[in-house]
């Protein structure tokens, strides 16, 4: 007997339930389940993560409702992603275990479509689709939707934020309006609600958790940090946890290949999944990310979208979503099922605000955590090591045939001397790499701290650049840091002066991003003149007394602080909007 019993479930759904160790239903499967089952059925609006046992929700009365005698396909499921339409498909096959007849197909893009027709026209009770295939199998009469009873759309969110709006619109408009409609979303922005005006009856609301929160078992912390130390501090965390498993969330294909290729070249098992890899490529990365041979998976969100890994300890926004509801999402891959799991987010001062957003938005506070030093990682890697040492099981008979000729070899150093030895093996690259490591810390609060630090950095922070355009090719500050932007793909590279002279200019940006600028500067043209920037030397271009002219028309170093904060802000809000158009 389990709680479950209460449910009215049958006893083929009872015993599949119990293989699979579901102990006692979920808040959210307590209150689907029963619904579901009444003859009365009314439609539910579910806000529930992903985590929350929602598929079983479903997916349980879902198989008992169905009509095993019939081949006509009777339950629609809907998912953003190829990965979640399998998961689901998955799920329900395993319920149905102990069911005769009942077919369930899974219906999603980026694979042969002829295996899919001809599961479908053997009869498949229940579909899981995403929108799009499901879509061009229905414009092919493969599949009919006319004796639709149950529709599920999972995920609504997400599959609004991937542009399905227009998709599900036709998908529900062909289904019967009799149906039993059921939506469920981590989110619920105005989209969302009106899908559910205009596709639902009279819906029951229910909410596991408050709106729009993360999981109860997520703690949330931020480092701040300046934006060129964002990958130390990335590897500070990493190598303060040294049993993390978990996500990297990047903005871009190339910022997430980039900061994946950075942790390889570091020794880190670590691997990036994104827009621009096969599908194969990423199905290979996904596997061993499964399987823990791959430790930190570096994601855009849209690639990251479905993938249902269980388990995982840590999740990092290496920088924030543009849309701050998309953090609920990526917060919410860790901490399920009970489990304690931890967001991070790197953020610079100028995120502070967002940060507070998020703050509003999941009502939890950040808790603001100084990067780990040099010192706090190798005293937690010596410990990780000890605890390995503690924990390790010794397989007697195996070793016991080594052991003399090590005992021997051994015999001359002293128990405590034994364990320095046994401990540096591992230890010594860290306390190598990290015997130096500056504090990358930045104030939070202090704006007074924060001036004076600003100050003695700033000197060695920025790269002073030359470009071959000037006045005369009506070059502005906003255009050029447009352009570093852009050439770069990289949105808060640090600008500090810039001097716009007649036929050339100077300009600073951090240093930490030099090669990426004259990279990213190459081949490029301005009204089919070819661009050329290099680092510049003072003799050559008369670097000072640019800076000079400069001055004498911006007035102090302050000012043109200011006026490049200006800018920055007003290209970022550009940017931020040319990314919206694209989606
Ligand atoms: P879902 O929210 O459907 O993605 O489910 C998240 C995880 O929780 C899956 O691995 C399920 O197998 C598991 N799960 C679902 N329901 C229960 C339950 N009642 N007890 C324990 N685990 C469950």
């Amino acid at each position: 007997m389990n709680s479950f019993d209460v449910l009215n479930l049958d006893e083929e759904l009872l015993k599949a339930v119990k293989d699979l160790g579901f102990e006692n239903p979920t808040p959210v499967q307590e209150k689907v389940i029963p619904s579901m089952l009444e003859s009365n059925k009314r439609d539910i609006i579910a806000l529930a993560q992903t985590g929350t046992g929602k598929t079983a929700a479903f997916g349980l009365p879902i198989i008992q409702n169905v009509d095993a005698s019939s081949k006509f396909t009777q339950c629609l499921i809907l998912a953003p992603t190829r990965e979640l339409c399998l998961q689901i498909a998955d799920d329900l096959t395993s319920f149905a275990k102990y069911k005769s007849n009942i077919t369930i197909a899974a219906v999603f893009g980026g694979a042969s479509i002829e295996k899919q027709i001809s599961m479908i026209k053997k009869g498949a009770q229940i579909i899981s689709a995403t929108p799009g295939r499901l879509l061009d199998l229905m414009n092919r009469n493969i599949i009919k939707l006319n004796k639709i009873n149950t529709v599920v759309l999972d995920e609504a969110d997400e599959m609004l934020n991937m542009g399905f709006r227009e998709d599900l619109e036709e998908i529900l408009s062909t289904t019967p309006s009799a149906r039993n409609t059921l939506l469920f979303s981590a989110t619920m922005p105005r989209e969302v609600r009106a899908i559910a005006n205009n596709y639902m009856k009279n819906p029951i609301e229910i909410t596991i958790g408050k709106k729009n929160t993360g999981a109860l078992t997520v703690s949330h912390e931020c480092y701040m940090v300046q934006a060129k130390d964002r990958y130390l501090a990335l590897k500070r965390i990493v190598d303060f946890y040294p049993d993390i498993y978990g996500i990297v969330f990047c903005r871009t294909r190339k910022e997430t290949q980039d900061v994946a290729d950075l942790l390889m070249r570091d020794g880190y098992n670590a691997d990036a999944i994104h827009g621009d890899l096969s599908q194969a490529q990423r199905d290979t990365v996904m596997g061993k990310f499964r399987i823990k041979h791959i430790k930190l998976l570096v994601a855009t969100d849209v690639a990251a979208r479905g993938l249902d890994v269980e388990n995982l300890t840590h999740i990092i926004n290496y920088n924030l979503p543009d849309e701050l509801e998309v953090y609920t999402h990526r917060s919410g891959r860790t901490g399920r099922a009970g489990k304690i799991g931890t967001s991070i987010v790197i953020a610079n001062l100028k995120e502070k605000s967002k940060i507070q957003q998020i703050e509003r938005m999941i009502d939890k506070k950040f808790d603001f955590k100084p990067i780990p030093s040099g010192k706090d990682i190798c005293s937690q890697q010596v410990l990780h090591v000890v605890d390995r040492v503690e924990k390790v099981e010794v397989d007697y008979s195996q070793i016991e045939p080594f052991l003399p000729v090590i005992f021997k070899k051994l015999e001359w150093l002293d128990r405590e001397e034994l364990i320095r030895k046994f401990v540096s093996v591992e230890f010594n690259r860290f306390l190598d790499y990290y015997r130096n490591a500056p504090d990358l810390n930045v104030p939070v609060s202090s704006k007074s701290k924060r001036r004076t630090k600003d100050a003695i950095t700033q000197q060695n922070m920025f790269t002073r650049f030359f470009i071959n355009l000037g006045i005369k090719d009506s070059l502005k500050p906003v255009q050029l840091i447009g352009m570093i932007n852009d050439f770069t793909n990289i949105r808060d590279i640090e600008i500090g002066a810039i001097d716009i002279m007649k036929n050339f200019s100077f300009f600073e940006a951090d240093a930490a991003y030099s090669d990426l600028i004259i990279e990213g500067f190459k081949n490029k043209k301005l009204n089919e003149r070819e661009i050329n920037v290099e680092v510049a030397e003072k003799k050559k271009y008369g670097g000072d007394s640019g800076a000079g002219k400069f001055s004498r028309e911006h007035g102090s170093r302050k000012g043109r602080s200011f006026k490049k904060a200006r800018s920055l802000k007003s290209l970022n809000e550009n940017n931020t909007r040319r990314k919206k158009k694209r989606r």
